[in-house]
Protein backbone atom coordinates (compact mmCIF):
# COMPACT_ATOMS: atom_id res chain seq x y z
CA UNK A 1 0.00 0.00 0.00
CA UNK A 2 3.08 2.31 0.44
CA UNK A 3 3.50 4.81 3.15
CA UNK A 4 0.44 7.64 3.40
CA UNK A 5 -0.22 10.06 5.73
CA UNK A 6 -3.50 10.04 7.27
CA UNK A 7 -4.18 13.50 4.94
CA UNK A 8 -3.47 10.66 2.14
CA UNK A 9 -5.42 8.19 3.05
CA UNK A 10 -8.50 11.08 3.60
CA UNK A 11 -8.20 12.35 0.44
CA UNK A 12 -8.60 8.83 -1.30
CA UNK A 13 -11.24 8.00 0.58
CA UNK A 14 -13.17 11.08 -0.17
CA UNK A 15 -12.92 10.55 -4.07
CA UNK A 16 -13.92 6.80 -2.96
CA UNK A 17 -17.39 7.91 -1.23
CA UNK A 18 -17.85 10.53 -3.88
CA UNK A 19 -17.77 7.89 -6.72
CA UNK A 20 -19.65 5.78 -5.11
CA UNK A 21 -22.58 8.76 -4.87
CA UNK A 22 -22.28 9.44 -0.84
CA UNK A 23 -23.85 13.08 -0.74
CA UNK A 24 -22.06 14.09 2.23
CA UNK A 25 -18.76 12.54 1.22
CA UNK A 26 -16.46 15.41 3.05
CA UNK A 27 -18.22 15.09 6.65
CA UNK A 28 -18.46 11.22 6.24
CA UNK A 29 -14.66 10.82 4.96
CA UNK A 30 -13.98 12.39 8.23
CA UNK A 31 -16.26 10.36 10.57
CA UNK A 32 -15.13 7.42 8.86
CA UNK A 33 -10.93 8.06 9.06
CA UNK A 34 -11.74 9.09 12.57
CA UNK A 35 -13.15 5.96 13.50
CA UNK A 36 -10.66 3.95 11.75
CA UNK A 37 -7.41 5.46 13.39
CA UNK A 38 -9.63 5.99 17.08
CA UNK A 39 -8.81 9.64 16.97
CA UNK A 40 -11.34 12.54 17.67
CA UNK A 41 -11.74 15.43 15.39
CA UNK A 42 -9.29 17.30 16.97
CA UNK A 43 -6.58 14.86 17.30
CA UNK A 44 -7.24 13.56 13.58
CA UNK A 45 -6.72 17.77 12.16
CA UNK A 46 -3.44 17.53 14.66
CA UNK A 47 -2.09 14.42 13.05
CA UNK A 48 -3.17 15.06 9.34
CA UNK A 49 0.52 15.03 8.16
CA UNK A 50 1.91 12.49 10.11
CA UNK A 51 1.97 9.13 8.42
CA UNK A 52 -0.71 6.22 9.02
CA UNK A 53 -0.33 2.66 10.01
CA UNK A 54 -0.79 0.09 7.26
CA UNK A 55 -4.25 -1.34 9.45
CA UNK A 56 -5.42 2.46 9.41
CA UNK A 57 -5.86 2.62 5.67
CA UNK A 58 -6.82 -1.26 5.53
CA UNK A 59 -9.92 -0.43 8.33
CA UNK A 60 -10.67 2.44 6.01
CA UNK A 61 -10.62 0.63 2.45
CA UNK A 62 -13.23 -2.13 4.44
CA UNK A 63 -15.35 0.81 6.02
CA UNK A 64 -15.84 2.72 2.81
CA UNK A 65 -16.78 -0.65 0.63
CA UNK A 66 -19.51 -1.38 3.08
CA UNK A 67 -20.84 2.38 2.69
CA UNK A 68 -20.53 2.56 -0.84
CA UNK A 69 -22.74 -0.82 -1.07
CA UNK A 70 -25.47 1.13 0.76
CA UNK A 71 -24.98 0.60 4.65
CA UNK A 72 -26.17 3.52 5.97
CA UNK A 73 -23.19 5.73 8.05
CA UNK A 74 -24.11 4.81 11.45
CA UNK A 75 -23.54 0.95 11.12
CA UNK A 76 -20.13 1.35 9.39
CA UNK A 77 -19.04 4.04 12.01
CA UNK A 78 -20.54 1.41 14.72
CA UNK A 79 -21.73 4.58 16.70
CA UNK A 80 -24.90 7.49 16.35
CA UNK A 81 -25.33 10.46 18.40
CA UNK A 82 -28.13 11.09 20.06
CA UNK A 83 -29.53 14.24 22.10
CA UNK A 84 -25.80 14.82 21.84
CA UNK A 85 -24.83 11.19 23.39
CA UNK A 86 -22.76 8.78 21.53
CA UNK A 87 -24.83 5.38 21.32
CA UNK A 88 -23.19 2.50 20.26
CA UNK A 89 -25.24 0.74 17.28
CA UNK A 90 -25.38 -2.40 15.31
CA UNK A 91 -27.57 -3.91 12.60
CA UNK A 92 -29.79 -5.61 15.33
CA UNK A 93 -30.83 -2.71 16.35
CA UNK A 94 -32.35 0.87 14.77
CA UNK A 95 -29.83 3.72 14.37
CA UNK A 96 -31.23 6.39 16.51
CA UNK A 97 -33.18 8.79 14.54
CA UNK A 98 -33.40 12.66 14.98
CA UNK A 99 -37.16 12.45 14.77
CA UNK A 100 -36.97 11.07 18.12
CA UNK A 101 -35.42 13.51 19.98
CA UNK A 102 -38.60 15.00 20.22
CA UNK A 103 -40.04 12.28 22.22
CA UNK A 104 -36.97 12.37 24.47
CA UNK A 105 -37.61 15.80 24.78
CA UNK A 106 -40.53 15.98 26.12
CA UNK A 107 -39.91 12.99 28.47
CA UNK A 108 -37.27 14.88 29.79
CA UNK A 109 -39.34 18.10 30.27
CA UNK A 110 -42.03 15.73 32.01
CA UNK A 111 -39.72 13.92 34.21
CA UNK A 112 -38.30 17.42 35.33
CA UNK A 113 -41.26 18.14 37.60
CA UNK A 114 -41.11 14.98 39.50
CA UNK A 115 -39.33 16.52 42.58
CA UNK A 116 -38.87 13.08 43.97
CA UNK A 117 -37.55 11.21 40.85
CA UNK A 118 -39.90 10.00 38.26
CA UNK A 119 -40.25 6.64 37.07
CA UNK A 120 -39.24 5.76 33.78
CA UNK A 121 -39.79 2.86 31.44
CA UNK A 122 -38.86 2.66 27.66
CA UNK A 123 -40.71 0.05 26.13
CA UNK A 124 -38.98 -1.61 22.58
CA UNK A 125 -35.54 0.44 23.68
CA UNK A 126 -33.38 -0.63 20.72
CA UNK A 127 -30.47 1.08 21.78
CA UNK A 128 -31.87 2.70 25.07
CA UNK A 129 -31.48 6.15 23.94
CA UNK A 130 -34.79 7.83 24.72
CA UNK A 131 -34.65 6.21 28.23
CA UNK A 132 -30.71 6.87 28.76
CA UNK A 133 -31.02 10.72 27.39
CA UNK A 134 -33.76 10.67 30.19
CA UNK A 135 -31.61 9.32 32.65
CA UNK A 136 -28.81 11.24 31.51
CA UNK A 137 -30.44 14.48 31.75
CA UNK A 138 -32.88 14.18 34.75
CA UNK A 139 -30.64 12.13 37.32
CA UNK A 140 -33.44 12.01 39.60
CA UNK A 141 -35.11 9.66 37.75
CA UNK A 142 -34.84 5.97 37.64
CA UNK A 143 -35.33 4.40 34.14
CA UNK A 144 -36.14 1.01 33.01
CA UNK A 145 -34.97 0.19 30.14
CA UNK A 146 -37.46 -2.75 27.99
CA UNK A 147 -36.57 -5.26 25.13
CA UNK A 148 -37.82 -8.01 23.53
CA UNK A 149 -34.53 -8.96 22.02
CA UNK A 150 -31.45 -9.74 23.95
CA UNK A 151 -29.30 -8.24 21.11
CA UNK A 152 -30.87 -4.87 21.98
CA UNK A 153 -30.37 -5.76 25.99
CA UNK A 154 -26.92 -6.40 25.42
CA UNK A 155 -26.36 -3.16 23.42
CA UNK A 156 -28.72 -0.97 25.51
CA UNK A 157 -26.64 -2.00 28.99
CA UNK A 158 -23.23 -1.23 26.74
CA UNK A 159 -24.65 2.35 26.11
CA UNK A 160 -26.14 2.59 29.78
CA UNK A 161 -22.04 2.21 30.72
CA UNK A 162 -20.68 4.44 27.99
CA UNK A 163 -22.76 7.07 29.20
CA UNK A 164 -22.52 6.56 32.99
CA UNK A 165 -26.56 6.12 34.09
CA UNK A 166 -25.96 2.66 35.56
CA UNK A 167 -26.53 4.71 39.10
CA UNK A 168 -30.88 5.24 37.32
CA UNK A 169 -30.74 2.72 34.84
CA UNK A 170 -31.33 -0.66 34.26
CA UNK A 171 -32.64 -3.25 31.53
CA UNK A 172 -35.31 -6.05 31.44
CA UNK A 173 -36.22 -8.53 29.01
CA UNK A 174 -40.04 -8.05 28.08
CA UNK A 175 -42.20 -8.30 25.03
CA UNK A 176 -44.31 -5.37 24.85
CA UNK A 177 -47.12 -7.11 23.07
CA UNK A 178 -47.49 -9.25 26.22
CA UNK A 179 -48.81 -8.63 29.50
CA UNK A 180 -45.68 -6.78 31.31
CA UNK A 181 -43.79 -9.12 34.58
CA UNK A 182 -45.29 -8.59 37.30
CA UNK A 183 -41.67 -7.32 38.89
CA UNK A 184 -41.71 -4.53 36.79
CA UNK A 185 -43.40 -1.82 39.49
CA UNK A 186 -45.37 1.02 38.80
CA UNK A 187 -43.85 3.98 36.79
CA UNK A 188 -44.76 8.23 36.29
CA UNK A 189 -44.07 7.65 32.27
CA UNK A 190 -43.42 5.24 29.89
CA UNK A 191 -41.93 6.32 26.55
CA UNK A 192 -42.23 3.76 23.35
CA UNK A 193 -41.06 4.03 19.69
CA UNK A 194 -42.23 0.89 18.42
CA UNK A 195 -42.42 -0.52 15.13
CA UNK A 196 -44.75 1.62 13.58
CA UNK A 197 -44.09 1.19 9.39
CA UNK A 198 -47.29 -0.09 7.88
CA UNK A 199 -45.97 -3.62 6.46
CA UNK A 200 -46.69 -3.13 2.77
CA UNK A 201 -44.54 0.57 2.84
CA UNK A 202 -41.61 -1.36 3.89
CA UNK A 203 -40.59 -2.35 0.36
CA UNK A 204 -40.84 1.40 -0.45
CA UNK A 205 -38.25 2.91 2.88
CA UNK A 206 -34.90 4.16 1.86
CA UNK A 207 -32.37 1.03 1.01
CA UNK A 208 -29.92 2.01 3.44
CA UNK A 209 -33.48 1.20 6.10
CA UNK A 210 -34.73 -1.34 4.16
CA UNK A 211 -32.08 -3.74 3.51
CA UNK A 212 -29.93 -3.29 6.44
CA UNK A 213 -32.37 -2.33 9.46
CA UNK A 214 -34.04 -4.79 11.53
CA UNK A 215 -37.19 -5.60 10.07
CA UNK A 216 -38.46 -6.53 13.39
CA UNK A 217 -37.57 -2.69 14.65
CA UNK A 218 -39.73 -1.24 11.65
CA UNK A 219 -42.73 -3.62 10.87
CA UNK A 220 -45.94 -2.46 12.71
CA UNK A 221 -48.20 -5.00 10.69
CA UNK A 222 -51.11 -4.04 7.84
CA UNK A 223 -51.69 -0.42 9.39
CA UNK A 224 -48.60 -0.22 11.37
CA UNK A 225 -50.45 0.18 14.44
CA UNK A 226 -50.40 -3.06 15.86
CA UNK A 227 -47.78 -2.67 18.61
CA UNK A 228 -49.84 0.41 19.90
CA UNK A 229 -52.97 -1.68 19.65
CA UNK A 230 -51.31 -4.00 21.81
CA UNK A 231 -49.16 -2.10 24.33
CA UNK A 232 -51.81 0.51 25.35
CA UNK A 233 -54.64 -2.26 26.96
CA UNK A 234 -51.50 -4.44 27.98
CA UNK A 235 -49.15 -1.88 29.91
CA UNK A 236 -51.76 0.95 31.22
CA UNK A 237 -52.09 -1.10 34.20
CA UNK A 238 -48.44 -0.29 35.83
CA UNK A 239 -49.12 3.78 34.94
CA UNK A 240 -49.76 5.17 38.71
CA UNK A 241 -52.22 7.64 39.19
CA UNK A 242 -51.41 10.69 36.78
CA UNK A 243 -49.25 8.64 35.05
CA UNK A 244 -48.69 9.28 30.99
CA UNK A 245 -47.76 7.26 28.04
CA UNK A 246 -45.98 9.21 25.55
CA UNK A 247 -45.69 7.08 22.16
CA UNK A 248 -43.86 8.07 18.50
CA UNK A 249 -45.59 7.45 15.64
CA UNK A 250 -45.29 7.59 11.67
CA UNK A 251 -47.24 10.24 9.82
CA UNK A 252 -51.29 10.25 10.15
CA UNK A 253 -51.10 7.77 12.72
CA UNK A 254 -51.83 10.16 15.87
CA UNK A 255 -55.71 10.29 15.56
CA UNK A 256 -56.18 6.61 15.84
CA UNK A 257 -53.66 6.41 18.57
CA UNK A 258 -55.28 9.04 20.48
CA UNK A 259 -58.65 7.19 19.67
CA UNK A 260 -57.46 3.80 21.38
CA UNK A 261 -56.16 5.86 24.22
CA UNK A 262 -59.42 7.44 25.07
CA UNK A 263 -61.18 4.20 24.40
CA UNK A 264 -58.87 2.50 27.06
CA UNK A 265 -59.65 5.30 29.66
CA UNK A 266 -57.36 8.11 29.00
CA UNK A 267 -59.41 11.48 29.66
CA UNK A 268 -56.29 13.73 28.35
CA UNK A 269 -54.55 12.51 24.85
CA UNK A 270 -52.54 14.81 23.00
CA UNK A 271 -50.51 14.80 19.17
CA UNK A 272 -47.39 17.26 19.21
CA UNK A 273 -45.54 17.95 15.73
CA UNK A 274 -42.17 18.02 14.98
CA UNK A 275 -40.67 20.31 12.95
CA UNK A 276 -41.58 18.99 9.51
CA UNK A 277 -45.39 19.65 11.23
CA UNK A 278 -45.86 15.68 11.27
CA UNK A 279 -47.72 14.68 14.23
CA UNK A 280 -44.88 12.74 15.75
CA UNK A 281 -45.62 12.28 19.77
CA UNK A 282 -48.63 11.60 21.04
CA UNK A 283 -49.10 11.81 25.10
CA UNK A 284 -51.69 10.76 27.27
CA UNK A 285 -52.47 11.05 30.75
CA UNK A 286 -54.41 8.98 33.16
N1 LIG B 1 -39.00 6.48 11.74
C1 LIG B 1 -38.55 5.20 11.30
C2 LIG B 1 -38.43 5.17 9.80
O1 LIG B 1 -39.15 5.85 9.14
C3 LIG B 1 -39.44 4.10 11.79
C4 LIG B 1 -39.20 3.89 13.21
C5 LIG B 1 -40.16 2.96 13.84
O2 LIG B 1 -40.84 2.14 13.21
N2 LIG B 1 -40.23 3.08 15.09
O3 LIG B 1 -37.60 4.49 9.26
Amino acid sequence: MGIKTYNDIYLDLRRALKAGGIEDFNLEARLILGTAAGKRREELIRDMNLYALDDVEERVKAMTARRVDGEPIAYVLGEWEFMGLPFTVDRQVLIPRSDTELLAELAIERARRFDAGCRVLDLCCGTGCIGISIARTVPSCRVVLVDNSMAALRLSHRNIMRNGVARNTVCMEADAKKAPPALLGKYDLIVCNPPYVPRGEIGGLDRGVRDFEPRAALDGGEDGLDFYRAIIPAWKGILKEGGAFMFECGEDQAPAIMDMLTAAGFARTGAVRDHGGVERVVVAAL
